[in-house]
């Protein structure tokens, strides 16, 4: 009944069920490779049928047809801590009605609501090996279909127990080599070779090293590999010995050009990029920053290197979880034609729950945000003071450094009825803020390609932003000669030109509130939508041939 398979590189696997294979070739399609002894290998694990992939056989979806298989770290509404748990739910959703069939790999936290978790079914299991010692690993495969997208979520207790995703880099390390090569080894297990494997961040970053190296020969190697960047700063760096031993990578990968950093530390994130046939980042803009020193986290000089297969896109944003007419967390649901008379009635509705003063005529600001130094809070610290003039409220939501934490409960307390600091994680009160603040401000140090903005001008609200990364490529200027544009903008990293851009928006809006008004609805109807970033996605799959 089950047989004995060496699948991954350096993985013995056996399963019921398994697919019959071609004569001359082991069972892993691994033909011509010495099977290198490993681990042992638990009872053999039921492995019911992949369900269908949705069908698509109208006539106007783009062809020819393309399978990917995307690996990350989060995906909303399973875990998510920031823009890339949106992207990894939303990019498969929109390529979906691109003629793509999309498997989205990702680890089973123990964090995962139990709604969820109690749907997922069961795919199968095995043992693999990942340390340089041969230490091998327990990899189970629990599957959840929805809207068109397969799920698969590689169960492992030991790494996944934590109550967040992240917790420090000595168990995120182990915890993301176990990630990377169980998802290819999974692959191989499932018998699902996808035409494109796209990774995401530095947690999936060695996906491309294994899938070149330990995996070479075996079926999954015949996919090509993309790496998004989604944010440079987080680069999973350690020393050599640590990545060496969690990764079982052989030696000459710890050079220059791949894996080694400074003197004695590895560098996920510079591998995954070395070994990718694409890399791409989440704007034209931030693509191009990316290769200066400033925002190249150290990483410049390797990205000018691999500059030739290096693309920007754009992200969207998903219209169906953020559409103001059918958002039922706003107290008044509404749409262009009825924006500007609803608006004032959420703007009142978030004054009320807030504990602001009461006023329709008072322009609100939002930020909702984590709060790093990322995002250029110490410009908004700067300034704030100077926003309170009895005319302007600020609503501020975000959880992180407690420097910020605090500093922004200081000023909810010295300015109360004019200022809220909800220092917490809360879905549903972003979606009241985006409803009923004026402005947004974005004023980021480096932003890849940022969503607040793009939310917030589906909501008709206006944003503040600094010119850099996706906030440039997205947000067009106000111009007030020929009255066009989508938002305020501001270049250098200074607080009072930040203050001057706020200056500008509530001249506008106190002064020309007809103005105003037409850059409201210009926001509302904008583009923002997931379809045209993956349409470009697509045209980059078809480059990849196999
Ligand atoms: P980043 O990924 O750098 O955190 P993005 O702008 O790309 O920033 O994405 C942030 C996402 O997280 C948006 O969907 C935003 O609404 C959401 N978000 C950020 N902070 C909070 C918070 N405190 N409560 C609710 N949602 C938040």
């Amino acid at each position: 009944m089950a047989e004995k398979r060496s699948d991954s590189a350096g993985t013995k696997i056996k399963k019921n069920n398994a697919p019959s294979v071609p004569a001359g070739t082991s069972a892993a399609g691994t033909a011509d490779l010495p099977e290198i002894p490993v681990s042992r290998y638990e009872e053999p694990a039921s492995v019911p049928d992949t369900p269908p992939a949705p069908a698509v056989s109208e006539p106007e979806l783009p062809q020819p047809r393309r399978s990917i298989a995307f690996i990350g770290s989060e995906c909303y509404p399973f875990v998510k801590t920031g823009g890339l748990g949106d992207v990894m739910y939303a990019l498969p959703k929109a390529l979906t009605r691109q003629n793509c069939d999309v498997k989205v790999i990702l680890p089973r936290y123990r964090c995962i609501p139990w709604k969820y978790q109690e749907k997922m079914v069961y795919r199968g299991e095995f043992r693999m090996d990942l340390c340089s010692d041969g230490r091998s690993f327990y990899v189970g495969i629990m599957e959840y279909v929805w809207d068109g997208v397969v799920y698969d979520f590689i169960d492992n207790e030991d790494f996944f127990s934590s109550g967040n995703p992240y917790t420090n880099l000595i168990d995120d390390i182990p915890k993301y080599c176990f990630f990377s090569k169980a998802a290819l080894a999974a692959l191989n297990y499932m018998d699902w070779i996808p035409d494109i494997i796209h990774c995401h961040d530095w947690q999936a970053a060695l996906v491309p090293v294994y899938l070149r190296t330990l995996f070479a020969g075996t079926r999954v190697s015949s996919a090509k590999v993309m790496l998004t960047i989604h944010n440079l700063r987080f680069q999973g760096i350690y020393d050599i010995p640590t990545i060496k031993y969690w990764s079982g990578l052989p030696d000459y990968l710890f050079d220059y050009a791949v894996l080694k950093q400074g003197h004695d530390d590895a560098n996920m994130f510079k591998g995954g990029l070395a070994y990718s046939d694409m890399i791409t980042t989440v704007s034209g803009t931030y693509a191009g920053e990316i290769q200066s020193p400033f925002y190249g986290e150290g990483l410049d000089a390797h990205l000018r290197f691999h500059s030739w297969k290096l693309r920007g896109i754009v992200n969207g944003i998903d219209c169906d979880l953020w559409n103001p007419e059918k958002d039922e967390l706003l107290a008044s649901p509404y749409g262009p034609d009825d924006a500007l008379a609803k608006k004032a009635e959420n703007k009142l509705a978030l004054q009320e729950q807030l504990g602001l003063e009461r006023d329709e005529h008072k322009f609100v600001i939002g930020l909702i945000s984590r709060l790093t130094d990322q995002k250029g809070l110490d410009l908004v610290n700067f300034i704030l003071p100077e926003l309170i003039d009895g005319n302007t409220q600020v609503v501020v939501l975000g959880t992180g450094d407690v420097r910020y934490e605090n500093s922004f409960r200081y000023y909810e307390n010295a300015f109360r009825g004019s200022v809220c600091s909800s220092i917490m994680y809360d879905e549903e009160r972003a979606h009241r803020i985006y409803g009923g603040a004026d402005a947004l401000l974005v004023p980021s140090l480096f932003e890849p390609c940022g969503l607040t903005q793009l939310i917030a001008m589906h909501y008709g609200t206006v944003p503040i932003v600094r010119e850099t990364g996706g906030l440039k490529d997205t947000v067009q200027p106000y111009n007030e000669y020929s009255n066009d544009g989508n938002g305020f903008t501001f270049d250098r990293y200074e607080a009072w030109l930040l203050l001057d851009a706020i200056n500008r928006a509530k001249t506008l809006y106190f002064t020309s509130r007809d103005r105003w008004n037409e850059m409201v609805l210009r926001d509302m109807v904008k583009d923002v939508s997931w379809e045209n970033s993956a349409r470009q996605y697509r045209s980059l799959y078809l480059e990849l041939k196999p």
